[in-house]
């Protein structure tokens, strides 16, 4: 599998070097060359295939020249131990729960699986590797999670002092072994800029392979397309054409559904439902891009994006087609306001609890319905468990909520970071004693 950058389709990298790389050297985003189809008997007969065997023939399209079938499907199986049903809600309702695995998010299954990708091509050559990342909250917990006790690779985590929940700090600091924690007295500004300076430090990289996690590596989309497709097989013996409505941020999801779709998935439309940061779904009315900067801070916190860094790709997939695009996706936004109505709403209808992002999707999903005549199955995917946004999900229901097992053990576990300055002498100096 060869990969070319959005801004440049002429150089083409291996998939390996686009792993590693994270970014290409000219800014743009790694692409497959193109999209490997899956057959239609593959499609027709899914729904007799495991989550394992559907992941297995996706990863394996685009790695079978890289990895071997049976160090693929073992890589898999480590990977992607947690499940992603289709919970009905009512009839031709159905909620994608992306929450089940180790972080209680949906970017466990892009983090853990880029994890398993990395660790495998380093083994091969007997390499170390340093990932640093700079974290705001839930990216950091999928990362850390992702890369525990990962051989071969350390991960070294920046987060800024007071600014992340408690439950986002737990899932940073307790893991040890492998992860390493290091709360900077500033903002997540001053931690991107410590990670950055550390990558622009040619001696640093002289001495040490660093590398980053970045949620824009191809590895961390791949492993996404696996849920739409097992999503598929299990919801398309009810008889009707699927709907996914996707809480979006950075389009990292959307685009991996847009994959799946691309590889022959047969659904019938895509809803990109975001908060007031409505850029995306502004273009597909309009045709106009206009980020939105500084973006708008909403309770559906983890999609406060204002330029979603994998809308090159999205438009890419569609051979940068607006037609074609908006022939697939519909787009549509929801204030802070709405979104609280939208948990109301499934918690009095359905007696089911959902997070805000979750929620958006949601609504997406409702309002999509009042404009179609023709019968569909409605799919919303979930990207959090509730309990990760308890404070204003509890207060948008007003009543106290039970946390899961896997969260209130974390609280109870002892925080461990190194409190550092935002002065990048201090980071290297701490880099350099610890590599
Ligand atoms: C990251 C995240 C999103 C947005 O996903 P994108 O792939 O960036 O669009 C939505 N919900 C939650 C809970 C997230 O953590």
């Amino acid at each position: 599998m060869h990969l070319y950058s959005t801004n440049h389709k002429s150089e083409l990298v291996g998939i390996e070097e686009a792993i590693f790389q994270g970014l290409p050297p000219d800014n743009g985003l790694y692409m497959p060359e193109s999209i490997p189809s899956l057959s239609k008997e593959f499609w027709d007969t899914c729904d007799k295939l495991s989550f394992s065997e559907i992941a297995f023939e996706i990863a394996n399209a685009f790695f079978k020249d890289d990895i071997p079938m049976e160090d693929l499907r073992a890589l898999l199986e480590k990977a992607i131990d947690f499940d992603a049903p289709s919970v009905e809600i009512t009839e031709n309702l159905y909620c994608l729960e992306l929450f089940h695995g180790p972080s209680m998010a949906f970017k466990d299954f892009g983090a853990r699986f880029m994890a398993a990708v990395m660790s495998y091509f380093l083994k091969a050559q007997s390499k170390q590797i340093h990932i640093l990342v700079a974290t705001s909250g839930d990216t950091g917990g999928a990362v850390a999670q992702g890369f525990f006790k990962t051989e071969n690779i350390n991960v070294h985590i920046l987060y800024p002092k007071g600014k992340v929940s408690e439950i986002q700090e737990k899932q940073l600091t307790t893991l040890g072994e492998n992860v390493s924690a290091i709360e900077i007295n500033g903002t997540f500004d001053d931690c991107q800029k410590l990670v950055k300076a550390a990558f622009l430090d040619e001696e640093l990289r002289s001495k040490f392979n660093l590398a980053s996690a970045n949620s824009i590596n191809i590895a961390r989309l791949i492993p996404q397309a696996f849920y739409y497709a097992y999503s598929y097989s299990r919801l398309k013996t009810k008889g009707l054409p699927l709907v996914f409505a996707v809480p979006s941020g950075n389009f990292g999801n959307l685009s991996a559904g847009v994959i799946a779709f691309k590889m022959g998935m047969p659904i019938k439309r895509f809803i990109a439902a975001t908060n007031v940061n409505k850029v995306v779904p502004k273009y597909l009315e309009t045709e106009e891009y206009e980020p939105i900067k500084p973006s708008i801070s909403t309770i559906s916190n983890a999609m406060d994006v204002g330029d979603p860094s994998n809308f090159p790709r999205l438009k890419a997939l569609f051979g940068g087609q607006y037609e074609e695009i908006i022939s697939m996706i519909s787009g549509c936004s929801y204030t802070d306001a709405e979104t609280k109505e939208g948990i109301k709403e499934l918690k009095e209808l359905y007696g089911y609890v959902a997070c805000p992002h979750t929620a958006i999707a949601y609504l997406g999903l409702k309002d999509f319905a009042k404009a179609e005549a023709e019968p569909f199955s409605g799919v919303f995917l979930s990207t959090a468990h509730y309990a990760k946004f308890l404070p204003d999900v509890e207060d948008v229901l007003g009543e106290k909520l039970a946390i899961p097992e896997r969260l209130n053990e974390l609280l109870d576990k002892k925080k461990v970071a190194l409190n550092m300055n935002p002065d990048y002498d201090l980071f290297k100096n701490y880099l350099e004693s610890n590599l």
